[in-house]
């Protein structure tokens, strides 16, 4: 069985741009509207002779009763059940948000490995982008651009180190 990355993070933090970089495709939807890709997407990838599968989560339907919040923390509960190992993203352009804690919370609760990712550090020093993270007691933020492909390739030897 191949390991499973599952990616979880709030809308716009840039899974879907993770996803495709990590699974060579633009399968996954990137946009700037926060919540557009629906349901989940998989995808393969190889790093060395390590084959892997990628979930992207995030389909935050826009309009759902329950409201937004609700929603989120179903699909991440979901995917975390899928997940070998769980990339959680953050965003060093908004900082750490009161979403950022609620699903921290959540994903030290599972138990699962939880690599905690900032993304959009690119031209960022590696201190100043994770300092704010700490926080989220999650370990040590790894400094990523997965627009740019910053730290990437490390990020997921990193994840898949066990396996
Ligand atoms: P998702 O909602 O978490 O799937 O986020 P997306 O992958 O759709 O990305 C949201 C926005 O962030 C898009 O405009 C991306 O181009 C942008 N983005 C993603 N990764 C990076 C990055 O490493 N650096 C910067 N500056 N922007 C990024
Ligand atoms: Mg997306």
């Amino acid at each position: 069985m191949k390991p499973t990355l599952v990616l979880v993070g709030r809308p716009n933090v840039g899974k879907s741009t993770l996803f495709n970089r990590l699974t060579k495709t633009r399968d996954a939807i990137v946009a700037d509207i926060p919540g557009l890709t629906r349901d989940r997407h998989y995808g393969h990838g190889k790093v060395g002779d390590k084959p892997y599968l990628v979930v992207d989560t995030g389909g935050f339907e826009p309009v759902v009763k329950e409201g937004i919040m609700h929603e989120m923390a179903r699909q991440t509960l979901q995917a975390v059940d899928e997940a070998d190992v769980i990339l959680f993203m953050v965003d060093v352009r908004t900082g750490c948000t009161a979403q950022d804690k609620i699903i921290a919370d959540r994903l030290r609760q599972s138990g699962r490995p939880v690599f905690l990712v900032v993304n959009k550090a690119e031209g960022m020093r590696r201190e100043v982008v994770t300092a704010e993270f700490h926080e989220l007691a999650l370990g040590d933020p790894l400094a990523i651009s997965a627009s740019h492909g910053e730290g990437v390739h490390e990020l997921v030897e990193l994840a898949l180190e066990s396996f």
